[in-house]
């Protein structure tokens, strides 16, 4: 148990928040100057006809089609949290300094796996974490199956060459931390998801990432009781995904060491994840 506890000290977990502000103008047409100076008519001249437009330069798209799978309402209600509330912070917040950045309650959040280095039984485990954020927040995923992307904390927001006219799918996977760096010491996980915004419009989260450091969740997968804590330490990262920060309360999941007696959610990151259910549907994005 005291190997346990050394092995799960400290570990903290790197948030990587990527926030691209897409301008406004990107969506504004031709407008202002007319196309041509109107040629005054002499008298037996035509006037020569209106040059035809310029072709107008197609831009690198930086983003998929607006609304891809968007429904009129979120697909799902939060849970109720607790009526006593509890701890919790929030990563980003909107421009009202007090409402959350959050996932599209309107469309589903799709997610892949790359399993390169995964422990055995690794992706059931990450299924069921993620079947728990969707009950408490209402938020629906969807599995879009393995995917061979590399797991690099500032991928590409839009990928349409690998996913098609979307957002690029949350990618969760495993890593080593000669892999990833960030991983090094006692730190078991990384995950964050990226922000956008269009002009004046809400931010939100669009994809995100989840590593987990396969070499040391391993063991503890393999001692008694080990696969609750293990779930819990996803449900932690995936707490991290959706949007909440940590707190420095010892009786929530999101308290920064991992504590192998807490495996599931606490009072107070019940309380943030139902917020983090009812953001802003953003259908323009
Ligand atoms: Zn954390």
């Amino acid at each position: 148990m005291r190997a346990l506890r050394r092995l799960l000290r400290g570990a903290g977990v790197v948030l990587v928040l990527l926030l691209a502000v897409l301008g406004a103008g990107a969506l504004s047409g031709p407008g202002g100057l007319p196309w041509a100076v109107p040629v005054t008519a002499l008298p037996g001249v035509l006037p020569a006809p209106p040059a035809p437009p310029p072709p107008v330069p197609e831009k690198p798209r930086d983003r998929p089609t607006p609304a891809h799978e968007a429904a009129d309402v979120p697909l799902g209600v939060p849970l109720a949290p607790p009526p006593e509330g509890g701890t919790h912070a929030f990563t980003t917040l909107q421009a009202d300094g007090v409402t959350p950045v959050a996932y599209d309650p309107c469309r589903p959040i799709h997610y892949a796996i790359n399993g390169l280095g995964a422990p055995v039984d690794g992706e059931p485990l990450v299924h069921a974490a993620v079947a728990r954020i969707a009950e408490v927040t209402g938020l629906r995923f969807v599995y879009d199956g393995a995917s061979d992307e590399p797991l690099l904390v500032d991928r590409p927001v839009y990928q349409p060459e690998r996913y098609g006219d979307r957002w690029a799918p949350v990618l969760i996977g495993w890593q080593t931390e000669q892999e990833e760096p960030a991983l090094a010491g006692d730190v078991i996980g990384q995950a964050g998801s990226a922000a956008v915004s269009l002009g004046d419009g809400p931010t939100v989260y669009v994809t995100g990432t989840v590593v987990l450091d396969a070499p040391q969740i391993t063991p503890v997968l393999e001692r008694r009781g080990g696969r609750a804590v293990v779930e819990a330490i996803v449900l932690h990262e995936l707490g991290h995904l959706v949007g909440l920060a940590h707190v420095d309360d010892d009786g929530q999941l999101m308290y920064p060491e991992v504590q192998p007696e807490l495996t599931d959610l606490a009072a107070g990151d019940l309380t943030g994840l139902a917020r983090l259910g009812a953001g802003p549907c953003v259908p323009e994005l």
